[in-house]
């Protein structure tokens, strides 16, 4: 991998741009676009299962090129972000219920 400088001005931009992704989020209640479930915008991002995370319509492994387009910006669980990993955007939205993210056993 080269490890290519970013333009300076960018990653700031993403932070500005990230935040008031999530608080637009917030406002509007905006549900998980992955499992069509609420998200705990009261706690930090990257926190719990529940909290917010910014996930990207393309992985970002994929099209780094639109990382900080915030177009490509989603609302999503932390939790639902980490299962998705770098799948592509083609999931049946919707018809998935929470079910399918308890895999392992609460007790
Ligand atoms: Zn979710």
């Amino acid at each position: 991998m080269t490890a290519r400088r970013r333009v300076r001005g960018s990653t700031r931009q993403f932070a500005k741009d990230k935040k008031a992704f999530r608080e637009r989020c917030a406002r509007e209640h905006a549900v998980c676009w992955l499992c069509g479930m609420p998200i705990d915008y009261a706690a930090e991002p990257n926190t719990t299962d529940d909290s917010f995370n910014l996930d990207h319509y393309y992985p970002v492994s994929k099209r780094p090129d639109l990382q900080y387009d915030p177009a490509g910006f989603r609302p999503s669980h932390t939790s639902c972000n980490r299962l998705r990993g770098n799948k592509d955007p083609e999931l049946p939205l919707g018809t998935l219920s929470r079910q399918w993210i308890s895999t392992e056993p609460t007790g």
